[in-house]
């Protein structure tokens, strides 16, 4: 058993805020420097600037200072420059890391936020700023330049004619010369550079080289303006609006699939740009499409786009350009939302409502909220688009905190495609063996191959088999270290956990009772490819999941396939159901709407109906038309009915009714905390310890609006070995939940063998 881990004890002064030590003047006044750390030190430390380095010091520059008792060497960021007594024995900083400030301003402020609101520490707020790129510099070359020294009368008498012009050159020159430069200028060699040096009156530094990356110089086709449809100009107009009194609005956009989101987006662009402001287009990682990125290249000259597999090099390149203006449009992931714009003019975050745009590991930011403050901070719009909101977003325009524009319509006259839902209780009964697809999707799938259409087949699970069990004894396979089933993947040979990557032989004989013969069931999107094959084994299909899109270029070569029409059959997992926009696709099946419908997740329902709301809009985008027919067991559920109806608002109001009934987000805010532990007995204990402290706190205040629900075990229960519980903390006021926790916490005293994390406004209930 693991006893002795060193995690919690960062845990523990996470809640000692002792952020402002009182100085006292007493002595003589100092230079001081405040220092955050990316580490769960919720304090801000002070050092002494040296003499030597009150010239270079900035704040928003790292530093490198002794920390703790042994002193180690840690780098910090500079959050802050003073003078003031030294209340006590200072130590000074050792190094200032950067040439240049880092963070600007505004990104101490949002930081700020970021740490008050997530409850991690302000440094580990600014570490997530900061790209790994920009932090170890990648790919900076340092280079020699030299730089004229201050000097008196006296210091340059008796220079040689050479010396003398090399010296009056460097003086006047503007910025540091490199010894070729001043070489050639001076028309002259090694020895009169050599000299001025040793005299001291000319130095050498070191200077970074950035090298500029390539940001996509000249639009590919300006011409590209169509005339926008009434929905469309008068969406921009209220966009326009906010854009010319320069103030912050925050507006969703909901429009239908297909209905031109993206146009009224670029729109508003041109417009921001037009003032000399660079804009930011935050989108989910897997709409970072070559077919997203074309759109913005066409329109664009300097469009910088940040996915995740730029190396670190070219990801610091492209954020010093973006730094130094140079960029109109950052096209990225979720954290893009920090491109250090230098005059930020609006920010979209398309498609909204996308679990993606959360972070998962500390600080647990959401791209919207963070969004939402930094467009403010900069008093600019922020559009949020989805044809499918959050409720958060919903709840947010109904209360007229945004404002709604809706785009009901699509572009063209283009109808919505209809859908139809299979009633998979019924249909497995049709025929023998396991079938991924019914009768009528095969059949709907010839008719559309046969009329030149193409074809999407969305299945929401990845894998061969998704469940491996003996059929005596009735044990599945499990990972050793997770509580959750294995996946048997068929081309690899093995059976896979999906949570921490364990492998095994994927086994034939079960483990439990000896019984020869496993059963393998449940289909995953590997399987359903092996049935579209030998059922079509004419027409090509391509398959797009994490298992087939591993390395960066697979995507582009099979979307480039379906866009060409060589493949003809596009099935996957999620990835496949957003943003693609192919006017041949005539039908699109949905193989099973609902893994995840019975998730043990308050968003269930909101998941199932964006999901297939979204797949379904992948189709009927040209003069072909389309369909949709969806297999599920559940075709009455209401978010499937609503779905198939293509009826947003109608789910909204049935899902805030329950939402509103249990007190579930939008309509109180909420914080799980996980606790984890190698011990069973000790997760379990501690988080009964906890619960029962917030809830005791809970009685005792005046306005009863808390509610602790748990402890329980987490539904996957144990993950790489650690036992998993969790307690969510619900209240209807808002901002009160960071600051109960943070005075609650402080006192708290956690088991060596026990860590928690606190996940505000959490997605993830697993
Ligand atoms: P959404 O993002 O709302 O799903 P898109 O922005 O992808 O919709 O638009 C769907 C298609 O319609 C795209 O191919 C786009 O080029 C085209 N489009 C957008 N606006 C117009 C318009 N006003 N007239 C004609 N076509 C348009
Ligand atoms: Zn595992």
């Amino acid at each position: 058993m693991q006893q002795s881990r060193g995690p919690t004890a960062y845990q523990k002064e996470l809640f000692l805020t002792s952020v402002e030590e009182d100085w006292e003047v007493e002595d003589q006044e100092r230079p001081l420097a405040e220092i955050v750390f990316n580490r769960p030190l919720d304090t801000i430390f002070h050092y002494l600037i040296p003499e030597s380095l009150t010239e270079s010091i900035q704040v928003g520059k790292r530093v490198l200072v002794p920390l703790g008792r042994g002193n180690h060497v840690a780098a910090g960021y500079c959050v802050g420059v003073h003078y003031a007594v030294p209340k006590r024995k200072l130590k000074p900083i050792s190094k200032i890391l950067d040439d240049q400030v880092l963070l600007r301003p505004e990104m101490l402020k949002l930081t700020r936020w970021m740490a008050s609101y997530y409850l991690c520490s302000w440094g580990q707020a600014l570490n997530a700023v900061l790209p790994a790129g920009v932090r170890n510099q990648a790919g900076v070359q340092k280079i020699k330049v030299l730089q004229a020294c201050q000097t008196e009368e006296s210091d340059i008498l008796g220079l040689t004619t050479k010396q003398k012009r090399a010296f009056d050159i460097l003086q006047q020159s503007s910025r540091p010369l490199t010894p070729a430069e001043l070489k050639s200028s001076a028309q002259c060699g090694d020895s009169p550079l050599r000299a001025l040096r040793q005299r001291g009156i000319i130095e050498a530094v070191e200077q970074p080289l950035y090298h500029k990356p390539t940001i996509h110089q000249d639009p590919e086709n300006g011409q590209k303006n169509f005339d926008l449809t009434t929905d469309q100009r008068s969406g921009l107009k209220i966009i326009l609006e906010a854009l010319e009194q320069q103030r912050h609005q925050t507006i969703l956009l909901h429009g239908v699939t297909g209905s031109g989101k993206t146009e009224v987006y670029i729109r508003a662009i041109q417009e921001v740009i037009s003032y000399g402001r660079q804009a930011i287009v935050i989108v989910p990682e897997i709409s970072l499409t070559p077919q997203t990125i074309q759109r913005f290249r066409e329109r664009f000259s300097a469009v910088a786009v940040l996915h995740s597999h730029l190396s670190d090099k070219d990801r610091h390149q492209h954020w010093q350009q973006i730094a130094e203006g140079a960029v109109q449009v950052v096209v990225g992931a979720r954290s893009a939302v920090f491109a250090p714009t230098p005059h930020l003019g609006i920010i979209v975050l398309d498609e909204e409502h996308e679990t993606t745009f959360k972070q998962e590991t500390t600080p647990r930011y959401h791209a919207r909220e963070v969004a939402q403050q930094r467009t403010k901070l900069a008093e600019v719009p922020l559009i949020l688009g989805s044809a499918t909101p959050s409720l958060e977003a919903w709840q947010a325009a109904s209360d007229k905190r945004y404002q709604l524009v809706s785009l009901p319509r699509r572009v063209m006259d283009l109808p919505m495609p209809v859908v139809q839902t299979l009633d998979m209780r019924q249909r497995v009964r049709e025929r023998r063996g396991m079938h991924a697809l019914s009768l009528a999707l095969e059949t709907a799938m010839q008719q559309s191959l046969e009329n030149k259409g193409q074809v999407i087949l969305l299945l929401n699970r990845r894998g061969y088999s998704t469940h491996i069990q003996c059929p005596r004894c009735g044990e599945p396979i499990t990972c050793q270290r997770c509580d959750i089933s294995l996946i048997h993947h068929k081309q690899r040979n093995a059976a896979i956990c999906h949570y921490c990557d364990f492998e095994t032989q994927p086994p034939e004989i079960c483990p439990h009772c000896q019984f020869p013969g496993m059963r393998y069931q449940g289909i995953g999107t590997e399987r359903l490819e092996s049935e579209i094959r030998s059922k079509f084994p004419d027409v090509r299909s391509v398959r797009m999941d994490t298992d087939t899109m591993r390395s960066p270029g697979n995507y582009e070569k099979a979307l480039t396939a379906f866009r060409e029409g060589s493949a003809r059959i596009l099935l996957g997992t999620q990835m496949i159901a957003k943003g693609l926009d192919f006017p041949q696709v005539t039908l699109v099946g949905v193989i099973n709407a609902d893994t995840a419908l019975h998730l043990p997740d308050f968003r269930a329902s909101e998941r199932t109906f964006q999901l297939v709301a979204q797949v379904a809009g992948r189709t009927g985008r040209g003069p072909l038309g389309g369909r949709v027919l969806v297999q599920t067991f559940s075709p009455d559920h209401p978010a499937i009915v609503a779905a198939a109806s293509h009826d947003f608002i109608r789910f909204a109001d049935q899902e805030l009714t329950h939402r509103k009934e249990y007190g579930y987000p939008p309509y109180g805010n909420m914080a799980r905390i996980i606790i984890r532990g190698t011990d069973e007995t000790s997760v379990e204990a501690f988080a009964e310890k906890l619960a029962e402290d917030l809830a005791c706190q809970d009685s005792s205040t005046a306005v009863n609006n808390w509610r602790v629900l748990g402890p329980a075990p987490c539904p996957i229960g144990r993950i790489q070995n650690h036992y998993r519980f969790h307690l969510q903390l619900q209240t209807s006021l808002s901002g009160s939940l960071q600051d109960y926790l943070r005075e609650h916490l402080q006192s708290l005293r956690i088991p060596s063998n026990v860590d928690f994390q606190i996940d505000i406004d959490p997605l993830s209930m697993l």
